[in-house]
Parts: structure tokens; sequence; C-alpha cells
């Protein structure tokens, strides 16, 4: 080879090595090594093989253009080819074979004439020339080979043509030159393995923080469930069942805002239980609880809209917010509590109890300037007045 053309031959050779580096897939970067290889030596075929890591070298991608064969690379036709062994039935390195031999010593092997070679077994050469009426003759196999000097795989060329297109043996000045490409074939096809490699990793690295994140999200989502189970227990009284003090409070508040903005009058009742010291007295404390619990769930199924707030306000005591509820009905409400009340019989344990209750009735309407602690403390006073004029009365708050 000329001067000239061998350093344009190193100059291509850089470029090689940039656009080998570029490739995105392995099976597009060993099409890529065969065909620059290939037409850096005018052969007429050649082969990738790489190393599987079960001791076998894998043809990876083979072309022969006499022949018109392409397999595996980017063509998309499987290979033909079962693997080369690299070690023999007992276990000692298989040096019969050329690609094998170059695997193993980690050195170029040079064939002029595969059917005049005694070194290496070429039957399986000569039946594929016998079958497709090919002739096989020279050979360049060169190892290819990891930084670590492991080997990665072997890059063949076969049949060298000269200008004429004559099979002739490798020429001796374009060896160095294929083995400084099979070096960047190797640095390249490690990257390669190496970031699809990463590739995979970071996919199943993707799947388990999917996973993880939806694991997480499901935990959150129970515990904010079991964040809403908790604020509703939190808001239930514990003896009666019904709403709690707090849960009347909050209510209250809400309620109260809601009508001053909306422009609705709102009624409250509050409601006592007469004379229920004596039922502890007679009965006991745990009977009491039991009267209790009933009297206070008797009134809390009298209410049935959704904005009614039935709470126990605390002792025997128990009130119920209604909103949209004018004085008129709400005193009318109050008498149909009172009676129910006192039409019914509460079982305590064992007995069959009759008791009475008093309530107050307060309402404040729209327009009137007056604050939350009002409309409790009207209902509050009235209920004194019902409890001083005798009991089991409703009395209602019609001004200072
Ligand atoms: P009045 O008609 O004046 O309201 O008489 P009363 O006996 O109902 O009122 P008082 O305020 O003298 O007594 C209230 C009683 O309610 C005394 C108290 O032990 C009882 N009580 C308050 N809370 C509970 C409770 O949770 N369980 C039981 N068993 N009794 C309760
Ligand atoms: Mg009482
Ligand atoms: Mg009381």
């Amino acid at each position: 080879m000329k001067d000239e053309s061998l350093a344009s031959a190193y100059r291509r050779l850089i470029e090689i090595g940039l656009a080998l580096s570029a490739e995105k897939n392995l099976d597009s970067l060993l099409q890529h090594i065969l065909l620059e290889a290939k037409s850096m030596a005018n052969a007429d075929a050649g082969t990738v093989y790489l190393h599987t890591g079960s001791d076998s070298l894998k043809f990876s991608i083979v072309l022969n253009d006499t022949l018109g064969i392409a397999q595996g690379g980017m063509t998309g036709e499987p290979i033909s080819l079962p693997p080369v062994q690299l070690l023999k039935d007992d276990g000692q390195p298989n040096l019969a074979n050329i690609a094998s031999c170059a695997a193993h010593h980690g050195d170029t092997i040079v064939v002029e004439d595969a059917h005049s070679n005694n070194e290496f077994d070429f039957s399986g050469t000569r039946d594929f020339d016998e079958m497709l009426g090919y002739r096989t003759t020279s050979f360049l196999t060169i190892p290819l080979k990891s930084m670590s000097e492991d080997c990665i795989g072997v890059l063949q060329l076969l049949n060298a043509q000269d200008e004429e297109g004559n099979t002739i043996p490798f020429p001796d000045d374009i060896i160095p030159l294929i083995e400084a490409l099979a070096s960047q074939a190797s640095v390249a096809i490690e990257n390669r393995t190496l970031l699809d490699e990463q590739e995979v990793l970071k996919k199943q690295l993707e799947r388990e923080v999917d996973t993880r994140t939806e694991e997480l999200k499901q935990a959150l989502t129970k515990l904010s469930e079991a964040h809403i189970i908790l604020k509703e227990l939190n808001t239930i009284d514990a003896v009666t069942g019904i709403r709690n003090r707090q849960y009347f409070d909050e209510a209250l508040d809400l309620e109260w805002r809601r009508a001053r903005r909306q422009g609705y009058e709102m009624s409250l009742l509050l409601l006592d239980i007469d004379h229920f010291k004596n039922v502890n007295d007679s009965y006991g404390h745990l009977a009491g609880d039991e009267c209790l619990s009933a009297v206070a769930r008797e009134i809390d199924a009298m209410f049935h809209r959704p904005s009614d707030v039935v709470a126990r306000y605390g002792g025997e005591e128990f009130v119920v917010v209604l909103p949209y509820v004018s004085a008129s009905n709400a005193l009318a409400l109050a008498e149909q509590l009172r009676i129910m009340v006192e039409n019914s019989e509460y079982m305590a344990d064992g007995h069959r109890l009759k008791i009475t209750v008093s309530i107050g009735v307060a309402t404040i309407p729209p327009g009137e300037d007056a604050a939350q602690r009002d409309l409790i403390g009207r209902a509050d006073s009235v209920l004194y007045d019902a409890k001083g004029s005798g009991r089991n009365q409703v009395c209602q708050y019609k001004g200072p």
C-alpha cells in the first residue's frame, strides 16, 4: 500500500471510530463494523462473532457478497450457523476452530488457503463450500478484546480480492489496519454493551420506582381514609353514640356563618332531662348511661335534614341546631320532641323508665345583629325558665 493511501486509510479509521461510537444499538454497530472491515480489506465475506459468556462464540452477523448471504445484524435474517464451542468435550480449549483459537490466544490468525491448511479443522468450511458451490480461500481472523484484554468476540474476513476480483491472501499491509479497526470496534462494542446494560438497569430502576410510588400512594390513601375515619370517630360521643360537643361547636360555627352570609334565620333547641339525678340514684350510673343513650338516639332520629345537628351538649343536656327554621316552626318541633319523650318508655338495666325533658328554644332572624353565643345564651335562659315553671315544658325566647 502506498504511503499516501496508508495515510488516508488511517484518517478513514479515525472517522470510522467516531461513527462506530455513535451507533445506537448493538446490531447496527456490528453491521457497521463488518461492512467497514470488508470494504477496507476488500473481502468478499466476513462475520462478527460475539462471546456469549457460556463458552461459545455466537455468529452475530454473516455477510457473503458472492453468495448473496446477509444474516444477523440489521438484516432481519436469522443466523443459520450454530455457535462455535470454545471448549472441547474434555474441557480443553478448542484450538482446531480458527475463531476459537484466535479467541483463546488473543492473536490475529492469517490463513492463505483453507483448502491446503492442516493447522485448523476446516471441514465445516469445505462442507459449506461444497454445498453452495463457493470456494473459501483466505482468512483473516482477529480477536476483539475488552479494555481488560478479555475476548468479547472475533472479527473474521474471508476471501480478500485484488482489483480484478480474484481471490488472494490478505495483503500484509492491510492486516494492521484491520487490527486497528478491530480494536476500535472492540471499544465501541464494549461501550454499547455497557450502555445497553445501563439502560436495562435504568428501566428496571424506573419500574421499581413506579411500583414504590404506587405503593406509597396506596399507603397514603389508606392513611387518609384512616384519618377520615378517625376524624369521624372523634366527633362521636362515647356514651350516647350521637355527635359530641366538639362537633357541635364546629358545626354551629359553620352553620352560623353560612346563615349570616346567605341571610336566613337559625333556631336552636337546648334540652335538659328532668330529674335525671334520680335515675342514677335509683338504678345506678350504668343504667343512667343506658337511659341517656336511648333518649339521645330517639332525639337524633327525629331530625332528618342534612343541615340539622343533634349533639350531646354535656351531662344530660342535648342541643339541636336548626338552620332555615323559623321561630314558630322551632317551637312546634320542640313541643313535638317534648311530647315524644314524655310518651316514650326507656329501658335501663331491665327497668322501663318514664322521663321528661325541658326545652329552651331561641331563634335569631337574619337581620338581627347578634352573635353565635347569643343563640345559645338565649336558649339556655329560657331552658332555665322551663325548669322554673315546673319542667316538662318548652319555653321560647321572646326578647330581653
Ligand atoms: P334537673 O331537672 O334540674 O335538670 O335535675 P337533674 O337531676 O337532671 O339535674 P342535675 O344537674 O341536678 O343532675 C344532673 C345529673 O345527670 C347528675 C349527673 O350525675 C347526671 N349525669 C350527667 N352526665 C351523665 C352521664 O354521662 N351518665 C350518667 N349516668 N349520668 C349523668
Ligand atoms: Mg337535668
Ligand atoms: Mg343539667
